[in-house]
């Protein structure tokens, strides 16, 4: 094992002190219970630069009260075994009282006891879509990121499009705080029946699991239907309803990267995304679906 695990601010500065700082450091944020998903990510990060670290810090802020966070999964043996055998730099996996100065015997960790400077996101990406359903998650995300971003001195960072809003989120403050590191999207990960990997699989039953199947075959149609030249937004929409059949869908949007609705896809010459959130069971499951123009 080479990898050392850094658990202060204080430990993290002094390894990012000996490194070679003409080279570039790759930086990819987790929550742990790292997957395939994450694995992705950390690949893509040691290719692109000589230094990688990896961050596994369950983020309190980013949880509203009634959400998972004492439940959340973690495993940081397991976690720190496969960024070593990845050939990472450093783990970062900080507490709570090292990255929340304000939490320092706060006792409750949720985000009312965490008195701190902060930042909001842009009215019109932040409380939209997943923002809707969890008003507080992202000023939760961007505080950390931030956080986590200043005390790495990243160049490069790695973020999933399985979190689509998440990402053009992060790539927003990075564009609005002018923050010297450049932000990579890498492409959702699935299990072999299509499922988007996420720690929170864990949390389905056998059955549930079958049915989350469904949410790819949902997106999947709508995709080919693009491709044979159909670009409203309702008809791709009602293809990927129809696929869901009965299922509890929160939103199935097509959106563009401000987060704004689009109504037909020829508008607009950028990335259009299908976001998709279904409820199974006690999950939320999310997925999306990234199409360039045509
Ligand atoms: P999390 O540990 O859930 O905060 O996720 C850490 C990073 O991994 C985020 O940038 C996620 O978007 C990314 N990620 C999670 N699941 C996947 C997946 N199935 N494929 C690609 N990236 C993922």
């Amino acid at each position: 094992m080479n990898a050392p695990i850094l658990r202060t601010k204080n430990e993290l500065l002094a390894f990012i002190n000996k490194l070679d700082s003409r080279q570039d450091l790759g930086l990819v944020p987790t929550m742990g219970a790292l997957h395939n998903g994450h694995k992705s990510l950390i690949q893509a990060s040691i290719q692109d630069n000589p230094h990688t670290i990896v961050s596994i810090f369950v983020n309190p802020t980013q949880f509203a009260p009634n959400e998972d966070l004492s439940t959340y999964p973690r495993s940081l043996e397991q976690d720190y075994a496969l960024c070593d055998e990845l050939g990472v730099s450093a783990v970062f996996a900080p507490s709570v009282e090292e990255m929340y100065p304000s939490a320092q015997g706060a006792g409750a960790l949720c985000d009312s006891a965490l008195d701190e400077v902060r930042l909001l996101p842009p009215k019109s990406m932040g409380y939209v879509l997943e923002g809707f359903a969890r008003p507080t998650h992202f000023a939760g995300v961007l505080q950390v990121v931030l956080k986590l971003f200043m005390l790495t001195r990243a160049n490069n960072a790695y973020f999933g499009q399985k979190d689509a809003q998440q990402l053009l989120l992060i790539k927003r403050m990075v564009r609005d705080l002018c923050l010297p590191i450049c932000i990579h999207g890498c492409p959702i990960v699935r299990d072999e029946f299509g499922l988007a990997l996420s720690s929170r699989n864990a949390y389905l039953s056998d059955e549930e699991r079958v049915q989350a199947l469904r949410l790819h075959q949902a997106l999947e149609s709508i995709k080919q239907a693009y491709n044979q030249g159909i670009t409203a937004a309702k008809e791709l929409q009602n293809i990927g309803i129809k696929v869901l059949n009965n299922m509890d869908i929160e939103y199935l949007e097509i959106i563009d990267e401000n987060l704004a609705l689009i109504e037909d896809l020829r508008q607009g010459g950028g990335a259009c995304i299908v976001v998709l959130v279904v409820r199974v069971g006690r999950v939320r499951l999310l997925d999306n679906l990234w199409l360039e123009p045509n």
